[in-house]
């Protein structure tokens, strides 16, 4: 019997629904919620046997994020510098220029980039800021790297334009479970998000969505997250999570830390759920040790982002990521 029968059959004997990790599976939160209560070793193990069946183990997709126009937003975001209506030292910018964004990606892609991400501050673009953003994407796109935008709430006939420029992929995150959404935004609803994440799929448009955690919610708030994720068909191609990172003046600042383990299990449970996603430890590395990361690439993460900031928030430097990648024998995934 081939190795990897044998562990399928271990792994059939108390949960049939774990070891079928190409197979389509409606995931319930029930389900969701029991791979979260296993021992961490079982769920690492869990984890990692699905993430060999999709993906190298040693390859990591690097991408890198820029604020093509910062601060001043209408949201209300609770974890998010950017709103304008927190007193976080953020001040409003205007939309950067193409030349400087090109300056940018160039950089980025020197650096090792495969994927360039642009991200503004916005509730939804407005037309004429659309037209400067597709020109942006064009010109990212002509260098050879993979493009994505996270822009706020979509019209289909934007996302169709955004598809036309050359746009790979669109952020667009649920953030938290349906039940705690509301006591971090207000200004939008759930139903809103999934709108425009089914108009970005029906655009032609690959789907970056994922979420926050530490932020106060329930484990049971991220089971909820992981099983609404894993509800989408298909699945989104990129599941960004994050660490809520702290910002002083936000209405999260004072958020007890949350447990590095539980975060690990979060990103286990994500990879588990869907498998052939590329899982990005996301936001909150700058203050997460070298080792919950290396448990992080264990549990199934294959995705960062390269470089000393993410929009404004601090990021690992190039140079130690570098080093350690190197030490965890990690390379960058191809395109
Ligand atoms: S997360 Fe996005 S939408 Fe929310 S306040 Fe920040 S920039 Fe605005």
């Amino acid at each position: 019997m081939p190795l990897n029968d044998g562990i399928a059959m271990s792994l059939a004997a108390d949960n049939p629904s774990v070891i079928s990790p190409t197979a389509p599976h409606e995931w319930t939160r029930a389900e969701v919620f029991a791979l979260f209560d296993l021992p961490f070793p079982e769920l690492m193990f869990r984890a990692q046997y699905v993430h060999r069946q999709n993906f190298d183990p040693t390859a990591v997709q690097i991408s890198t994020l820029l604020s093509i126009k910062t601060g001043g937003c209408p949201e209300d975001c609770a974890y998010c510098p950017q709103s304008a209506r927190y007193d976080t030292g953020v001040r409003a910018e205007k939309l950067m220029g193409l030349e400087a964004v090109l300056a940018e990606a160039r950089a980025a892609q020197a650096a090792g980039a495969s994927r360039f991400c642009m991200g503004a501050a916005w509730r939804e673009p407005k037309e004429r800021d659309l037209d400067d953003v597709c020109a942006m994407v064009e010109g990212v796109k002509a260098l050879g790297l993979e493009t994505c935008a996270t822009l706020g709430m979509l019209t289909a006939g934007q996302a169709q334009r955004l598809k036309s420029s050359g746009l790979d992929y669109y952020n667009h995150n649920l953030d938290t479970s349906p039940e705690f959404y509301r006591e971090i935004i207000t200004t939008r609803c759930y139903e809103d998000r999934l709108r425009t994440l089914q108009l970005v799929r029906d655009a032609g448009i690959h789907v970056c969505c994922g979420g926050i955690v530490g932020m106060g919610e329930t484990r049971e708030d991220r089971i909820g997250m992981i099983a609404m994720l894993a509800s989408l068909r298909p699945h989104p191609e990129s599941v960004p999570i994050n660490m809520l990172v702290r910002v002083a003046g936000t209405p999260l600042a004072d958020e007890p830390k949350l447990d590095p383990l539980e975060f690990v299990r979060t990103i286990a449970v994500a990879r588990i759920t869907m498998p052939r996603s590329v899982v990005r430890l996301s936001a909150g590395r700058e203050d997460m040790s070298e080792e919950t990361q290396a448990l992080c690439f264990l549990a199934g993460a294959n995705s960062i982002f390269y470089g000393p900031k993410l929009l404004t928030t601090p990021n690992p430097g190039r140079d130690r990521d570098r080093d350690l990648m190197a030490r965890l024998g990690l390379s960058a995934m191809e395109p």
